[in-house]
């Protein structure tokens, strides 16, 4: 049997891997490299993510086993500590925030009771009808405002109360009233994946995605367009060349319904409401810092984190990227980089179409549809974009281990 997977980012790439022994497998790649969004640019000796930082850790033990027993040794890799800190007001705390009273309470007494009052008096009903309200009821009324409503504000570039809670849960360390307590006591660490992670000892996490993308047929430079079925061959052509038995796309959800030439008006509707944000980031020569991220809630800067990916490196190097979502010109970022001194020199920049989905009110009517008339048609979608989800890398992995296991037990 003959499949194409369509788009060689993190998720394309493990599907493959996965089912490469027992299927011919063609890989469809837009770009002239594989990797997609988590893949690095080297520059002033240095290599960078161009989007995000792409640090990997995992749940999941089938993930586990799956990269360091199939892809790249455990032995590999650096596990690194995240250091993470929030720049709030005019000074620093640990992140996450709802630890961080006691810090607080150094430089503002009064903010520190206020939240700590909010925090125990807030009454979660299990009621969300929007994401500031999950904020307010997860967290009190004074963290919602003093910081989740701004941060999530300037990531999203919309406002939380126009949003779903949707993508949350696993995304943010939740604490209960117990361990709120606790940490008003004592250091507190939050449970989340990324508490540690790996790092290839490379110092380049290409040499995970070229360790992932090993041994497969990868055809570069392959811009699928359209996409059509032909129910006498019972095959799928790829922009009217390729045939295969099977397609797993795993571009982004939008484009590839518009490919599907067969696709009735309200599918090919749905997909012109999915709403996805881009980002833009200025690779810089730092002062020295062990810290992993900065994230900065204020809404007078431009950028709402640094990303030290020079802490990910050993030796650690002194470069970050400051991030900020949508289009911005170089001049505009080194511009806003000037107010921080710890940002010392602008080596390179990015801009990207799409980094994060916005979970807006058409999201899960949108998205809904659109998986069941790919469902019902025999094909499949996986990962960041072709899922339109909140992934990680090793989320998409996991979607790429579940969807191999299914495709296996129904094929052989
Ligand atoms: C800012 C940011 C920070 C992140 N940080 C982390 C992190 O620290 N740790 C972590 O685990 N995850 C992180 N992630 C998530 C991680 O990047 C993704 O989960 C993962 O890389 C997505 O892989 P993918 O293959 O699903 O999508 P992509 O990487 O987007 O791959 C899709 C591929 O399809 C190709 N393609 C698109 N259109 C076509 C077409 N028409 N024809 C052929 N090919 C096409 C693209 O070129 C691309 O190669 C982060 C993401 C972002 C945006």
């Amino acid at each position: 049997m003959r499949i194409a997977v369509l788009g060689a980012g993190v998720s394309g790439l493990s599907i493959a891997q996965l089912l490469n022994n027992e299927f011919e497998i063609d890989v469809l790649e837009k770009k002239e490299i594989h990797g997609g969004i988590a893949r690095t640019k080297s520059v002033d000796g240095f290599a960078y993510h161009t989007v995000g930082g792409h640090c990997f850790n995992t749940k999941y033990d089938d993930v586990r086993d799956f990269i360091f027993n199939k892809i790249l040794p455990l032995e590999e890799w650096n596990k690194i500590k995240r250091n993470s800190r929030i720049r709030f007001y005019d000074y620093e705390i640990d992140y996450p925030i709802e630890f961080s009273i006691r810090q607080i309470y150094q430089h503002d007494p009064e903010l520190a009771q206020k939240l700590t009052f909010d925090f125990i008096n807030a009454v979660d009903d299990g009621h969300y009808p929007n994401l500031e309200e999950w904020f307010r009821k997860k967290f009190g009324n004074a963290f919602a405002e003093e910081y989740f409503i701004p941060y999530n504000t300037k990531i999203w570039n919309n406002e939380p109360n126009k949003m779903s809670h949707l993508w949350v849960e696993d995304k943010l360390p939740i604490p209960n009233k117990k361990m709120f307590f606790d940490g008003l006591m004592a250091n507190m660490d939050d449970n989340m994946p990324h508490f540690e992670f790996y790092y290839p000892k490379s110092n380049n996490q290409n040499t995970f995605i070229d360790a992932l993308a090993h041994n497969l047929n990868i055809l570069y430079n392959f811009d699928v367009q359209s996409i059509d079925y032909d129910s006498d061959s019972k095959k799928w052509a790829i922009n009217n060349d390729q045939e295969y038995d099977l397609i797993i796309n795993t571009t982004p959800l939008n484009d590839f319904t518009q490919a599907l030439t067969q696709a009735p008006d309200y599918i090919k509707n749905s997909a012109q409401l999915l709403k996805g944000n881009g980002i833009s980031n200025v690779l810089w020569k730092t002062k020295p810092t062990n810290k992993t991220w900065t994230y900065i809630p204020n809404n007078d800067y431009l950028f709402h984190r640094y990303i030290h990916i020079g802490s990910f490196n050993i030796p650690n190097q002194n470069y970050a990227t400051s991030e900020v979502i949508g289009k911005h010109t170089f001049d505009e970022m080194v511009n806003a980089g000037k107010k921080d001194s710890s940002l010392l020199t602008p080596i390179d920049y990015n801009n990207s179409d799409l980094a994060y989905v916005v979970f807006d009110d058409n999201y899960k009517k949108a998205t809904t549809d659109i998986k069941n008339y790919i469902d019902s048609i025999g094909l499949y979608t996986l990962g960041r974009f072709g899922e339109w989800q909140y992934y990680n890398m090793d989320v998409c992995i996991k979607k790429a281990i579940d969807l191999a296991d299914k495709i296996q037990n129904k094929m052989m």
